[in-house]
């Protein structure tokens, strides 16, 4: 049985100690991988470390929590090799398309993002209008990239899906976006979930799918032929390892809790989702 973790972040610095273990251990046990950039450091490290492994690819990308000042660090985000501590506060970066531009040019880069509109994480303190406003420039960037690069995107959006599914829509009007994306990390409702298939996106879940009543709804509704499963590591672990870094390995737990609620076999969920991670990805294997 072969899986894709499509959205893990397996170069953090949470892996500092023990990225390239992680990593063959999750090829032996027959999972590939996504590994996704969400600043500029990030984006060019996870290309670096895609590059000596086959069966894994990686994304570029300046996640929305990134756009503005942050008063906390998320020490486990850092690529190995540059090594923080806890005394450094986070810059707020702008998406620099010339940068981003000669990242996509690398045969392992197979999408832009993540990126979206997050209206959770705006800290206290910050002129709320002025984040949305510079999250939105943002989003438009990795559009206008994805579409120039013909790449599909990795949307994380949280609090604001009438927002991101109008600029998604606005995107696809003006005939962009032709490669489309996914919707990564769902947690929102049937509607929603069905208003971005229409658009044309596929939907992955992490490992929240295990232990989230509302959201097996959710998942038991939608077609498995447009769905797409991830673990967010190190973030998410899914049951039954609740409370451990996560490691991309543990999707087949998010598989098998997917295979239960639309009472098939792991084996074809495997299949199906390998096939739609292919699909989305345009990954040679
Ligand atoms: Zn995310
Ligand atoms: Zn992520």
């Amino acid at each position: 049985m072969r899986f894709i973790d499509s959205h893990c972040h397996v170069h953090f610095n949470a892996y500092k100690e023990d990225m390239d273990e992680v990593i063959q251990r999750t090829l032996e046990q027959g999972t590939f991988m996504i590994t996704v950039g969400t600043q500029r450091d990030t984006s060019r490290a996870g290309l670096e470390v895609a590059q000596r492994y086959q069966g894994m690819w990686a994304s570029v990308g300046l996640h929305p929590n990134h756009t503005v000042e942050q008063t906390f660090w998320d020490n486990d985000e850092l690529p190995p090799e540059q090594q923080m501590t806890l005394q450094i506060k986070t810059r707020c970066e702008s998406f620099d398309m010339e940068y981003y531009r000669k990242l996509v040019q690398h045969p392992k880069c197979v999408a832009l993002g993540e990126t979206g509109l997050d209206y959770y994480r705006i800290p206290e303190g910050v002129d709320r209008q002025i984040v949305i406003q510079m999250q939105e420039q943002t989003v438009r960037a990795h559009f206008d990239l994805a579409t120039e690069a013909n790449l599909p995107v990795i949307i994380h959006y949280r609090d604001a899906y009438v927002q991101q599914a109008k600029l998604i829509g606005e995107y696809l009007a003006a005939g962009k976006l032709t490669r489309r994306g996914v919707i990564h990390c769902f947690t929102g409702t049937i509607q929603e979930a069905q208003s971005f298939l229409e658009q044309g996106f596929f939907i992955s879940f992490s490992g929240i799918l295990t232990f989230s009543k509302e959201l097996q709804k959710v998942a038991k509704a939608l077609p498995l032929q447009k769905l797409l499963v991830e673990t967010d590591s190190p973030y998410l672990t899914p049951v039954p390892d609740r409370g451990v870094r996560n490691e991309p390995w543990r999707v087949k737990y998010v598989a098998q809790k997917l295979a239960d609620l639309h009472g098939i076999s792991l084996e074809q969920v495997a299949g199906q989702t390998f096939e739609n991670t292919k699909q989305v990805f345009g990954l040679e294997i």
